[in-house]
């Protein structure tokens, strides 16, 4: 869709590009600064493959204070992105055939990450009512002796769901007591600092110490730090898993850039005022789009806590006619007619959930406000 909508825009028509998965604030001074002091300081050569002493002990500190998690530096592995971390978590570990649990909708990669390594992907369906969020009974009926894999992700994307510590539990109390125990757990905390409404963080390995020794903890700097393109995750956990998946990125990349590891070690240890702040627009540019499309009945959208996405299904709105009289048959299909009216989002069925649509909101008011204007313009016009 993101190449769609460059086309278009090339061809000179205006569209508010609503496809983006990075916040649209540039990455704060302090940490481009450390970057370039880095590069003064000559850290410029070959780093430990699993990350600089500095940024595993930044990260270290972070683990500890955001999520009262202590991971020594064997137990933590930095690699170009988290999505690398991921992408090497699940070559490591998945045979044909090994199942990976995971609420449906998901970020797009994991499933397309799952059947690379030739695993199964076992989608659990959630509810609208359910606020997207992961049920536990629901959980329960998917453990299989076949399990490799539950993968969580709190804010998720695309629905922004958020788990409370509570609901964290009641979902960890299941995997405890699951008599099926031969897989790993996957909390991608990506979007840790993107919470509203004074919700408190919760992650896998936190609530449930037990599961300490099956759970990764992911999250990266590209959200929290609008640093998307330094190309920095990291990951706390067992340190079988994670000697394992520092031998594969040996023969991968070997590390990511030595400059923009010691602008994430800069990140994290540094001040937090502005990532609040952040997250405050955020959460400010949610309400407007939902106090938008309050007026839209067609569209159907609970209240994501976090992230800087929204999920409206679009169903009330499908098998109906577009003004050059076509069909729209599914979300694919609408997510092309709203490109013909200006405003770019990404169908539901790329996160394994048709019948929706992934709006993102990190870009400004002026056009988020422009996009709520067109959208409704091009419901309105729908026959
Ligand atoms: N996990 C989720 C849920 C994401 O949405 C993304 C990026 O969009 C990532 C992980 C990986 O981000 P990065 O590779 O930039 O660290």
């Amino acid at each position: 869709m993101a190449e769609k909508t460059r086309q278009v825009i090339l061809s000179g028509r205006s569209v508010i590009d609503m496809t983006l998965g990075e916040p649209d604030f540039p990455t704060p001074k302090h940490i481009c600064d450390a970057a370039v002091t880095a590069i003064a300081n000559q850290e410029t050569k070959y780093t430990p493959i699993n990350g600089t002493i500095a940024l595993r002990e930044a990260i270290s500190r972070k683990f500890k204070r955001d999520n009262g998690l202590e991971f020594g530096l064997g137990e933590i592995s930095v690699a170009c992105g988290g999505k690398q971390v991921l992408y090497q978590a699940f070559l490591a570990t998945l045979r044909p055939g090994d199942e990976v649990v995971m609420p449906t909708p998901y970020w797009a990669s994991y499933a397309d990450m799952v059947t690379l390594h030739a695993g199964v992907l076992k989608p659990i369906t959630t509810r609208v009512e359910d606020g997207f969020l992961l049920q536990p009974e629901a959980l329960e009926a998917a453990l299989t002796e076949r399990t490799k894999w539950v993968v969580l992700n709190s804010p998720s994307n695309p629905s922004g769901a958020a788990y409370t510590g509570a609901q964290l539990k009641a979902l960890t109390d299941v995997i405890e007591n699951s008599p099926h125990r031969n897989f790993w757990i996957l909390a991608d905390d990506i979007y840790e600092h993107i919470l509203f409404d004074g919700m408190t963080f919760a992650t896998v390995a936190q609530v449930a110490p037990k599961l300490r020794e099956r759970t990764l903890t992911a999250n990266g700097v590209s959200k929290a730090y609008s640093m998307t393109g330094w190309r920095v995750g990291f990951a706390g956990g067992p340190k079988p898993l994670i000697d394992a998946m520092t031998k594969l990125q040996m023969q991968v990349n070997s590390h990511t850039s030595s400059i923009s590891q010691a602008a994430a070690a800069a990140a994290l240890d540094g001040p937090h005022d502005f990532v609040r702040d952040r997250c405050a627009h955020f959460q400010a540019r949610r309400d407007l789009l939902l106090t938008r499309f309050a007026e839209n009945p067609s569209l159907v959208c609970p209240r994501p806590q976090g992230a800087f996405y929204l999920f409206p299904s679009v169903a009330a709105l499908l098998g109906r006619q577009t003004p050059e009289g076509e069909t729209l048959v599914d979300d694919v299909a609408f997510s092309n007619y709203l490109l013909t009216q200006g405003v770019a989002v990404v169908p539901g069925s790329g996160f394994g959930m048709s019948g929706h649509v992934r709006l993102s909101y990190a870009t400004s008011e002026v056009k988020l406000e422009q996009a709520a204007d067109r959208i409704k313009v091009a419901v309105e016009l729908l026959l």
